[in-house]
């Protein structure tokens, strides 16, 4: 079982204001009956953020104004992170998936009987990182919950699931959060000039809440590196930059996919077909192994950043068409047809 305690200090100090103007309309809105949601936003943990609220929301006693009271046993035990009734599913430290065996836990922990009486709620974060073999365990859960059983899965990548599950849930899709609201929030949580908000949003995408994580994680710099390596990759003749080490695989691909993806909509009309295409062929080499990786691969760190960084230095090069056709084929994909 998953901690908690982690989940629920941001549920005390960092939800942004309009997550619980969503809850509060969605609440009042819609008909809570059913035994699954799926929680989608582009900002995987502001979905996992929200599905959090709403947990705490169900649990408890004495719900206020449409939200949790904050203050029941439920409650109290839930910003404890110490809820009985509560179980958190991820991805574990040092893995890249979430396994059949954690959602077999999971299953067992929703037949039994509720502690504080309301419901067993399994929260699933990042529900797109299940194996396929995990979300068809869930699946079976999700067609015959227990009486008292309540899960929410939480996802920025919902596409990802198997369908079956997708249709066993019923979805709440937050909308993208206000830039002038998400840069007050972030202003209030973290201090500094409104420069420093700016830049965190920038660099996380406009994700609010994950640019709030990263300005109390060491990883900003770390970042800062790594997206400051990208623009002078041409320069670098001593193999990789030291950056690319300096961060998990999966966010030297989700980064390194954002920058390949900007260079392809700046590309010089006149040029357009030219260059467009050998960016769009390492787009697609990128998002290749990206996804696999996301789906649970586990390729050695500096096998991958050596070869990305070969295809990056290797797009200038007249034969990019098929050193980026061999990637693909070795990842099992067919080459780009010209
Ligand atoms: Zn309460």
């Amino acid at each position: 079982m998953s901690d908690t305690s982690e989940l629920a200090v941001e549920l005390r100090d960092a939800t942004p204001p309009w997550l619980l103007s969503h809850l509060r309309e969605w609440i009042s809105g819609a008909g809570d009956k059913g035994h699954a949601y799926l929680v989608v936003s582009e900002d995987a943990n502001e979905a996992s953020l929200f599905a959090g609220q709403l947990a705490m929301r169900q649990l408890c006693h004495d719900p206020q104004d449409g939200l949790a009271c904050g203050q029941c046993q439920s409650c109290k035990a839930f910003l404890q992170g110490t809820h009985g009734d509560l179980m958190l599913l991820q991805v574990p430290d040092g893995k890249t998936a979430i396994g059949i065996d954690q959602v077999r836990e999971a299953t067992h922990f929703l037949q039994q009987t509720a502690l504080y009486g309301a419901a067993k709620l399994l929260l699933v974060r990042d529900a797109d990182q299940m194996t396929l073999a995990a979300a068809n365990s869930l699946l079976k859960t999700l067609e015959e919950p227990p009486g008292n059983a309540l899960m929410l899965l939480s996802s920025a990548e919902a596409w990802r699931l198997p369908p079956t599950v997708r249709s066993r849930c019923q979805l709440l899709r937050l909308p993208r959060s206000e830039k002038d609201a998400a840069l007050k929030w972030l202003g209030s949580q973290v201090g500094g000039s409104a420069a420093n908000a700016e830049h965190l949003l920038d660099m996380a995408q406009g994700r609010a809440v994950s640019a709030r994580l990263m300005a109390d994680s060491e990883s900003l710099a770390a970042k800062e590196a790594l997206v400051a390596s990208f623009p002078v990759l041409s320069e670098q003749r001593a193999g990789p930059p030291a950056a690319w080490s300096g961060v998990d695989l999966s966010v030297l691909l989700s980064e390194l996919l954002v920058w390949v993806e900007g260079q392809v909509r700046g590309v010089d009309t006149d040029r357009f077909c030219h260059q467009a295409q050998s960016w769009l062929l390492l787009h697609r080499c990128v998002a290749e192994l990206s996804s696999r990786v996301k789906r649970g691969a586990t390729p050695g760190k500096d096998i991958v950043i050596a070869e990305l960084f070969r295809l990056c230095r290797s797009r200038d090069h007249a034969a990019f068409a098929d050193i980026g056709g061999r990637f693909l084929s070795s990842l099992g994909r067919e080459g780009v047809a010209s």
